[in-house]
């Protein structure tokens, strides 16, 4: 056979997979990634091919997948953009992000946008980007933000600005999660916390259900037969209807409202002094939610030597190295109880956290230091690295809420930039 002939064999093959994994597969996604070694929990839905079988998969494997697909029933019809986004906002509501944060969907093509494949990676830089377009996909899910800092053109003159045009042209879709999915129960943190062993684990912060139409005072007064009192024109959403409760004293009345909303009230009350006697205010609270918010706090069931515990970290995350400072009077042989992790950046979650451990990606020279000189050792893996496992993860779960009407695929380009040579 000739390079040609073997170039448009390979071609043909290649065609032949895409095609029918994006038009016949269903809830068959093929994933392909470095760090991926297993295929056990993701049976039935995801393939996982570890790197060592990726020339033998391509070589021999390309055939029967193209058979396999042919005799699937189920098609990949796609769905719509937005019932996309509704179930990746029910998956984890953007309300659970940080503050500083930019998350949701970041680039949305002219409607209707049918998603028939949707692209995971940790990073999208122009090289995943390609890679994403290249396996036809219609939306990115991108975890960290694109677009973070506002923009102020979009040209050719660097790869942020390059990466969205690329991706409007192209009409893919990106969405961007970040925070949420750390903060989310059973996110990113989590899935970093489930390769420390058996502990109990806890959000170092918790975070907090938004209050209802950013009402945050609850009002209540009682009118009675002689006095009724005429809340100001709401105009701009800021007053609840108000609840009436007939009661032996009165009508006993209840009304939440926005910070704005309660100025309203307290002016239209200078007229009502009957009712003003009998005026309470309560300032609502964001209610907890258990089990989410931001880093974690995790408790071994059974303590390890901090070798033990090295090891453990590497394993789940698939590196040969990680960078370890040693608590002050602390060795390899030190008794390990208290892991705080956070994905990523971790020294602001951490900071100040007491544990025997402090797991994340970077953190800066003095924070390592402050945190070795109060006895806390400190495991550092390179920012993604502490990231990037859980999109396989993601992609089982969202392949099942999507009902296998989309292809969910995770980039194989996408790594850290940092390696240890
Ligand atoms: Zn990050």
């Amino acid at each position: 056979m000739s390079c040609v002939q073997r170039a448009l064999g390979i071609r043909l093959l290649f065609r032949c997979f895409w095609e029918e994994s994006k038009l016949s597969l269903g809830n068959c996604n093929f994933t392909s990634n470095a760090s991926a070694t297993s295929d056990t929990e993701l049976a039935g839905r995801n393939f996982v091919i570890p790197p060592s079988l990726h020339s033998r998969f391509w070589q021999r494997t390309s055939s029967s997948v193209c058979q396999m697909a042919r005799s699937n029933s189920t098609l990949s019809k796609g769905m719509d953009l937005k019932e996309v986004l509704r179930i990746l906002y029910r998956f984890a509501p953007c309300s659970l992000a940080e503050d500083w944060d930019n998350v949701g969907l970041l680039v949305e093509p002219t409607p209707p946008h049918q998603v028939t494949t949707m692209f995971l990676t940790n990073d999208l830089t122009e090289e995943v980007l390609t890679e994403a377009i290249d396996k036809r996909s219609d939306l990115i899910l991108a975890y960290h933000p694109p677009i973070f800092v506002p923009l102020k053109r979009l040209t050719m003159a660097n790869a942020k600005e390059r990466i969205i045009v690329r991706a409007i042209e192209n009409r893919v879709g990106i969405y961007s999660p970040h925070t949420c999915y750390d903060a989310l129960e059973g996110g990113v943190n989590d899935w970093l916390a489930e390769g420390l062993g058996t502990c109990s684990v806890e959000p170092l912060t918790t975070s907090r259900k938004p209050l209802a139409n950013g009402w945050t005072h609850k009002i209540e007064y009682l009118e009675t037969d002689s006095s009724a009192m005429s809340l100001p024109p709401d105009w701009s959403g800021s007053i609840s209807p108000v609840t009436k409760i007939q009661t032996t004293t009165g009508i006993q009345c209840v009304v939440t409202c926005s910070e704005q909303g309660l100025v309203s009230i307290m002016k239209s009350m200078e007229d009502q002094p009957d009712i003003k006697k009998t005026f309470q205010v309560t300032k609502l609270e964001k209610l907890p939610i258990p089990g989410t918010g931001t880093g974690r706090m995790c408790k071994l069931q059974n303590p390890v030597p901090m070798a033990t515990l090295v090891q453990r970290v590497k394993e789940h995350l698939g590196l040969q190295h990680v960078q370890l400072a040693l608590g002050s009077q602390k060795s390899q042989d030190s008794e390990v109880k208290t892991v705080a992790i956070c994905a990523g950046s971790g020294a602001s979650a951490l900071r100040r956290v007491p544990a025997d451990v402090y797991l994340t990606g970077e953190m800066s020279h003095h924070d390592i230091l402050a945190a070795v000189a109060r006895g806390t050792s400190v495991i550092l893996c390179n920012h993604s690295n502490t990231e990037r496992g859980y999109l396989h993860v993601l992609g089982a779960k969202l392949t099942d809420l999507l009902k296998g009407a989309v292809n969910v695929v995770v980039s194989s380009v996408d790594a850290d930039p940092l390696n240890v040579v």
